[in-house]
């Protein structure tokens, strides 16, 4: 069991003005900041990091979604973060996401959902590695 995981908040999250209340629930949430940027990914950047779901129906879509405005890409941990972590952010759709999530305050719909959240300590550490070098780790 692991300490870290991996999130993004997501472009409609960031467009909607989301981005400083949702890292402050994460904070509050016991959540520490270990790295963290603003930036976008290309289509070719979404492809990559969503490959495990390339065979899914909503793929393009995710992708097409995913590259269309910046995103905040942070490592968190906690003890036992991946688990944590999920439980925090909620169901992937919102609407079935328990009260109080993030994904229940901010998420739009099942894909809009607000924020990424690694689901293996595994991912946690490939998803890090592919926005942060070690120096831009704390
Ligand atoms: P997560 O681990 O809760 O993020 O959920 P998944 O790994 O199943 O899906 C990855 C991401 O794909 C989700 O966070 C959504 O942004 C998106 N997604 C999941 N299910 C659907 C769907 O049925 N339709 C669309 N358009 N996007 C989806």
């Amino acid at each position: 069991m692991g300490n870290i995981t991996f999130t993004m908040i997501k472009p409609n999250a960031v467009k909607s003005g989301y981005t400083g209340e949702i890292i402050q629930r994460m904070v509050a949430g016991g959540f520490k900041v270990r790295a963290m940027k603003m930036t976008e990914l290309s289509v070719k950047d979404a492809q990559r990091f969503y490959a495990v779901h390339s065979e899914r129906s909503f793929f393009n879509e995710l992708v097409e979604f995913m590259s269309s405005g910046p995103i905040v890409a942070i490592m968190l941990e906690k003890e036992n973060a991946v688990e944590n972590f999920r439980k925090f952010i909620g169901a992937t759709d919102p609407a079935k996401a328990d009260e109080g999530t993030i994904r229940k305050l901010f998420g739009e719909n099942v894909q809009s959902n607000a924020v990424h959240g690694s689901d293996s300590d595994e991912n946690a550490v490939i998803e890090s590695n592919f926005f942060f070098s070690e120096r831009e780790k704390f």
